[in-house]
């Protein structure tokens, strides 16, 4: 907390103070249709380095190409907080985070291996000797290359605690400062993990340089128990993501774990270093790049979650703000204030409002931002902060690999009800590609003229539009999921005319849908020309989208 005078992460090991490891950018990544790209990556990434975040994990080196360069990415920009890759045991990988590592200036390579009955028959299918060897030389070799190294037991919570002491044992003489305990599974309850973390510290009986660590996910909804029950135990360091983001029921959101852990500071006598003032900001952020909403009843950062609404409340709140309120607004940093820009705001108060919001762009970025946020006010006057945000990802974030990029030039409709018709321009290198297509609405039109530009056929697995603002004059923010091949691609796309949105965002979508491809070095399937022998007997594919 404030005591902390040091830029730095903290290396001392933490009496009486907790660390927050934040998995947002790989664990959280995971989470079903959400894929970030290298800026959205960075943009997160700084955003978390300047909540002084302890740990930044930023992804799993040898899982593709594309997840090493965005690793590689952060480690030479973040400064002031830990990066750490994850790794399995075997050596391509750990020689692989190390490789994406070399520039960071706090480096934690995070290696782990499962140590559950279950996961080591059928996944691993090791003998627990095996995987203690494996884990051993797993350590032993990321010391080598990094100085700070974590070692996780997957399944810890479905594992014999007397192996679990053994590896743990194993870790720390390879040389591991970190041992982290994960729920993988999101099986434990509160006070059976209790006690099962206490009774690993106490049988591993590790020197006072290691810290224990926790890693719960949210399966029954217990992440946030099962965390806080942990650092009662004497856990120190705690993993999770921004809005707790993560495959399945996800992980352990850590701005809860952290309000939980200031508001009763009383019980747990723990301080840390995050800036609680910032979780507002960079949980909109999240939600907004990966496109994964924040529910409004959602604990500390939901849109509501300081709003009184009963008559008895609103009385008590007046009277005395602690009648109904045990943390404040400001202490998350979520201002209920909506400031609205105009016209005559000037590139000085945009970019003061950007910042707020939790980005921090170049400059180059901030320009053409700017130029569009004052394009969009001639049309509709002024822009509010989910005006700013859409604008932001939209026109900041779609960048992709210049190659694959299309770029929406125009459309026209002719709307007839079932014989809706639509043309759309769409330029790739330079040139311009028109063609038309009939829908039964203008959406529909409009997507199967763009499937006859694109010649690829992606599945819509998700459409959706809401407005920016509660405002009249708000502009449409689309988001379009779509899949083809085994990948999966999220556009978004903003815009005061609702079709024009939605068109961005599916042009979006698909040009993520190639750079994904190109980096997995799959190449998408292209069916086979109306009229072709192939295409024959397939009546009915053709232009209209499903
Ligand atoms: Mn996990």
């Amino acid at each position: 907390m404030e005591k902390d005078k040091t830029d730095g992460p903290a290396k001392e090991t933490a009496v009486g103070r907790v660390q927050f490891f934040d998995t947002t950018l790989r664990d959280g990544e995971q989470a079903a249709g959400v894929n970030l790209n290298v800026d959205e990556k960075l943009q997160i990434a700084r955003q978390l380095a300047r909540m002084k975040m302890d740990v930044i994990e930023a992804g799993f080196p040898a899982a593709s190409p594309g997840d090493f360069s965005c690793v590689q990415a952060i480690a030479r920009e973040v400064k002031t907080s830990t990066v750490c890759g994850l790794a399995r045991t075997r050596e391509g990988d750990i020689r692989a985070a190390a490789q994406a590592l070399a520039h960071a200036e706090n480096p934690r390579i995070h290696v782990f291996i499962a140590t559950s009955p279950i996961h080591m028959e059928y996944k691993l299918k090791m003998t627990p000797e095996e995987v203690l060897a494996q884990a051993r030389q797993g350590v032993l070799l990321a010391r080598s290359l990094a100085p700070e190294v974590e070692f996780s037991a997957e399944d810890a919570s479905r594992s014999d605690p007397e192996f679990l002491i053994r590896i743990f044992r194993t870790a720390v003489e390879a040389g591991a400062t970190v041992l982290n305990i994960p729920d993988t599974v999101g099986y434990a309850l509160p006070e059976e993990f209790h006690t099962l973390c206490r009774r690993v510290i106490e049988g591993v009986g590790a020197p006072p340089e290691v810290i224990f660590s926790v890693h719960a996910h949210d399966d029954l909804g217990l992440a946030v128990a099962n965390s806080l029950a942990a650092v009662r135990a004497g856990v120190r360091q705690v993993e999770g993501t921004i809005n707790g983001m993560g495959e399945r029921g996800g992980n352990s959101a850590l701005e809860e774990v952290a309000m939980a852990v200031r508001t009763r500071r009383d019980f747990y006598g723990l301080d840390f270093r995050l800036d609680t003032r910032r979780l507002y900001p960079v949980s909109r952020l999240v939600a907004r790049l990966s496109g994964v909403a924040v529910p409004p009843n959602k604990a500390v950062v939901g849109a509501n979650a300081f709003a009184h609404e009963s008559g008895i409340h609103q009385h008590g709140v007046l009277a005395k703000r602690e009648t109904y309120e045990i943390m404040r607004a400001e202490d998350v940093g979520s201002t209920p204030a909506v400031m609205v820009l105009g016209k005559h705001s000037g590139r000085h108060a945009f970019r003061d409002r950007l910042e707020h919001l939790g980005y921090n762009l170049t400059d180059t970025e901030v320009t053409r931002a700017f130029e569009i946020f004052k394009r969009l006010c001639d049309e509709k006057k002024d822009a509010t902060d989910g005006d700013i945000e859409a604008i932001i990802a939209d026109e900041i974030f779609s960048a992709v690999q210049p190659e694959f990029r299309y770029e929406f030039k125009e459309y026209s409709m002719h709307v007839g009800g079932e014989n809706t018709t639509c043309t759309v321009t769409l330029s790739l290198e330079g040139g311009d590609l028109t063609d038309a297509a009939t829908g039964r609405g203008p959406v529909e039109a409009a997507y199967a003229a763009i499937k006859r530009i694109i010649r690829v056929h992606p599945r819509l697995e998700n459409f959706k539009i809401e407005a920016t603002s509660e405002r009249s004059n708000a502009m449409g923010e689309a988001q379009v999921t779509l899949a083809q091949d085994g990948i999966k691609a999220m556009g978004k796309g903003a815009s005061t005319d609702i079709i024009k949105a939605s068109i961005r965002a599916y042009v979006n979508a698909v040009n993520r849908l190639y750079s994904t491809a190109a980096v997995r070095k799959v190449t998408l399937t292209v069916p086979a020309a109306p009229g072709s022998a192939a295409a024959r007997g397939k009546a009915g594919e053709g232009a209209s989208a499903r």
